[in-house]
């Protein structure tokens, strides 16, 4: 699809970067892969993951392993030398619809799926290499098998949440740790994203055809489940449920509420208290359509202090004002989808936030 991206825009964001510094787009000749190339920049531009990627070793065939063959597309990046064009990513597009049907027809697809999916990809990728590492190290004690050596990307992106559940007959509660890779989190009409953070641990009744297994009174109950954030990673990756299934018009509508998301947040986790992480965003998917199968995937990404609007083909400028245009909107229907947060290590002073009438309580109901 891409946008109107005028070639003097182009040129201007050639000349503020330095020889192979600036950013390149990815070509989408079937326009079928806008889901996979705004999660694929956003990755690209999340910087310990690209420092491991282009780190890492294999004597595997790059055409088997997808971090080879993302590590190919990293390095075309780092060495395009025109000012301005686009890559392909089609060895890598390759390997990923003949690994998963799912991304096979010409059918728009999740960028959340591609995401997770990819995700979990390469640190399978990378927990082979641990077992075969572990094969041959025979001589050495074997380690305490609960202690599970976490791969580079659980590194970078892997957090943990709680969920405990209670019984509501025999009050047992059951606690079980769940980690994650992006956290999932349902939306409320005018709110911000720190106020569906802090409501991700809203309690939710299991009853009727959803009833509890208690393992202590034996048999099925109702009982009061909830979600709690145990260990925040260190790149929260937070996936806007914007899609939800519709009783009856039978399929997905796409939730177009106004979700404010300020360039920096601080997040608590909220099963041990005082444990806390300050963020600031670096990448924002966003969705532009009325729903999952007619639409449009763009990201904007943020490198060198610079806001830039990633269009497939396209890289224009972006002014950090505009990204209050995707908190969602009644009359509009491009919105953020996927938000990318890097932590810091330094407490900083809150920024005002994106927009100037948003505040962390619900706001009232427009109408
Ligand atoms: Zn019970």
């Amino acid at each position: 699809m891409g946008n109107s991206g005028s070639n003097s825009n182009e040129k201007e964001i050639g000349s503020k970067f330095a020889e192979g510094e600036h950013p390149v787009g990815f070509e989408n000749k079937s326009a079928t892969i806008c889901y996979a190339n705004s999660v694929l920049q956003t990755l690209y531009y999340c910087e310990p993951f690209r420092r491991r990627v282009l780190e890492y070793r294999s004597t595997e065939s790059s055409n088997d392993n997808p971090i080879l063959l993302l590590q190919d597309i990293f390095n075309m990046i780092g060495s395009f030398k025109k000012k301005q064009g686009c890559l392909s990513t089609k060895k890598l597009m390759s390997y990923v619809k003949d690994k998963n049907e799912m991304f096979r027809g010409d059918m728009h697809q999740d960028s959340h799926e591609f995401l997770n999916w990819f995700l979990n990809e390469v640190n399978e990728t990378l927990q082979k290499k641990d077992k075969k590492k572990d094969g041959k190290e025979m001589t050495s004690p074997t380690p305490n098998p609960k202690l599970k050596r976490k791969t580079w990307l659980e590194e970078i992106f892997e957090g943990v949440v709680t969920t405990q559940t209670k019984c509501l007959t025999c009050q047992t509660t059951t606690e079980r740790d769940e980690p994650f890779l992006d956290l999932g989190i349902d939306l409320e009409q005018n709110t911000s994203i720190s106020y569906c953070i802090k409501n991700f641990s809203n309690a939710e009744v299991l009853k009727d055809d959803d009833k509890f297994h208690c393992d202590k009174c034996k048999g099925l109950h109702d009982a009061e489940k909830k979600v709690l954030i145990k260990n925040l990673p260190n790149t929260l990756i937070i996936h806007l449920k914007r899609f939800k299934y519709d009783d009856q018009l039978k399929r997905l509508v796409k939730l177009n509420y106004k979700v404010a998301f300020p360039s920096d947040i601080r997040v608590e986790a909220n099963k041990e208290t005082g444990s806390y992480k300050y963020y600031d965003l670096y990448g924002v998917v966003i969705h532009i359509g009325p729903g999952l199968n007619y639409g449009h995937y763009v990201s904007a990404i943020k490198t060198n202090n610079k806001w830039l609007l990633f269009d497939d083909e396209y890289v224009t400028l972006l002014d950090e004002r505009q990204l209050a245009n995707y908190f969602g909107h009644s009359t509009h229907t491009k919105a953020a989808y996927l938000l990318f947060y890097q932590a810091v290590s330094e407490e900083k002073e809150y920024k005002t936030p994106l927009n100037p009438n948003h505040e962390e309580r619900k706001m009232q109901d427009e109408n």
